[in-house]
């Protein structure tokens, strides 16, 4: 048996702030104690006075090695998951993609092999459904059993992963009677496609026409919509990446009805905006995500259903494509720009700059960047909290200590960073994974393969 002790810190989880020794028995956290009073024996003793000790964050939205049209998003599970780790991030859950005219098999077993025996830290699996039918109906309580309890649909993209209304009632009338979460991706693709196609006659080919015509009341029609089919359904849903206050405003409504709908952001629409996207000679490519960014205006609104818990998760929607030979295939049209930012790395440090900025206090930033997530997903309480019996994913936190977020020292693959030169305050220090140091003031001993896959429970939110 290993014993780790780290002494003195300060222990933030979503519910508590506490002064705490934190005891860990091989991958296991097993008590905690007021500082000093037990005196317990450890192999391994880490001291955080002046630092918080916090859950490793969970990443609920990630997509490492997405085939995107020509191209494929360019972190893999070994080098997407050591990111994260290096960010204070210790649990992610990608998706894996049901191939057009394929089972929801293939994809799954697509995806085991991508990440099996890759990751630094431990991994759950969601499944992208891209052709609703069926066959594919009836496949999904089979994966339930096997801990893949969330299926994403897409309002967009039609031709790609799109699927029509019928489609989407049709899955959420079989996720109501298994206890499956769906997730949507709510934009209006049928409009928008319109508009694109429009914009590229009019000679509008730059990228942040890509912001233009992918609109804030497309996103917010989509999100009604979805609102009104999971009713209908008897279903709950969980929207991503939610960017527009318009279609924050959809959820806030129907939560203040009742209804078991949930809501997601990322950092990208907290920090970013349409200025970004506006950037000359063809940098606003690196800010191409959908849904888009939106312009300034929009983030005090997040912010806002951050803290009434309109919005519950923030998760990164990580998907990395190189500025050179990957964003450039979109010179001259934008619709051609592969869509997706990096920022695995970058959520935890982020949000507690959203703390030393005023937008969040400490415990919120604990709750939406690992509770939550955690509750949301079916993997609380043995991630996104600090109790005896959690797995003993944790985060020693620097709140005072200073760096730059750049691509020269980052360490996702990708030759960018969307937050570039920017100053934030608060650092991860040790980030231990069941247990096991993978990263400590630095130095980075994590190794593939450590992370293993979480067969995860349904919504602890129902
Ligand atoms: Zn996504």
């Amino acid at each position: 048996m290993t014993r780790t002790l780290i002494t003195g810190g300060l222990v933030v989880t979503a519910a508590e702030e506490m002064l705490a020794d934190v005891l860990i028995e091989n991958g296991t956290v097993v008590a905690l104690a007021l500082p000093g009073r037990q005196q317990w024996a450890a192999e391994r003793v880490f001291d955080a006075t002046g630092k918080y000790v916090v859950p490793g964050g969970v990443d609920a939205h990630t997509h490492m090695e997405l085939p995107f049209g020509a191209t494929v998003a360019s972190d893999t599970f070994e080098t997407g998951t050591r990111a994260a780790a290096w960010g204070g991030t210790t649990t992610i859950v990608d998706f894996a993609v049901q191939p057009k005219g394929a089972s929801l098999r293939s994809g799954l077993d697509a995806w085991h092999a991508k990440a099996d025996g890759r990751c630094a830290i431990d991994y759950g699996l969601h499944m992208i459904m891209s052709d609703v039918n069926e066959s594919t109906l009836r496949e999904m309580p089979g994966l339930i059993g096997e801990g893949v309890t969330s299926f994403k649909l897409f309002m967009a993209y039609p031709g790609v992963f799109y699927s029509d209304d019928g489609q989407i009632l049709r899955a959420m009338q079989q996720a109501s009677e298994t206890g499956a979460l769906i997730m949507m991706h709510a934009e209006n693709g049928p409009a928008i496609d319109v508009l694109v196609e429009q914009a590229l006659a009019r000679g509008e080919r730059d990228p942040r026409y890509h912001g233009e015509v992918r609109k804030a009341l497309l996103e917010a029609e989509a999100t009604h919509r979805a609102i009104q089919l999971a009713r209908v359904a008897g279903s709950p849903l969980y929207v991503v990446h939610v960017s527009a206050r318009e279609a924050l405003a959809e959820l806030a409504a129907a939560r203040d009805l009742g209804l078991p709908v949930f809501g997601e952001t990322c950092p990208q629409y907290l920090f970013l905006s349409t200025d970004n996207l506006a950037e000359p000679d063809f940098e606003g490519a690196k800010y191409v995500c959908s849904t888009p960014l939106r312009p300034k205006d929009h983030q005090a609104a997040l912010w806002r259903g951050l803290r009434t818990d309109d919005l519950q998760v923030v998760s990164t929607d990580h998907c990395p494509f190189c500025f050179k030979g990957q964003k450039e295939l979109g010179r001259g049209d934008f619709s051609k720009i592969p869509n997706g930012l990096p920022g695995v790395e970058n959520r935890m440090d982020l949000l507690h700059q959203a703390v030393v900025d005023g937008h969040l206090t400490r415990r919120r930033w604990i709750d939406i960047a690992c509770a939550a997530p955690a509750r949301m997903f079916g993997l609380y309480p043995r991630k996104g909290t600090l109790a005896p019996g959690a797995d003993a994913d944790v985060v020693i936190y620097d709140p005072d200590a200073t760096h730059t977020l750049s691509a020269a020292t980052h360490h996702m693959n990708v030759d960018y960073s969307a937050y570039e030169g920017r100053t934030v305050t608060g650092r991860v220090e040790t980030v231990l994974s069941r247990g096991e140091v993978v990263l400590d003031r630095g130095h980075y001993l994590g190794r593939p393969g450590h992370g293993t896959f979480l067969p995860r429970s349904t919504c602890q939110y129902l």
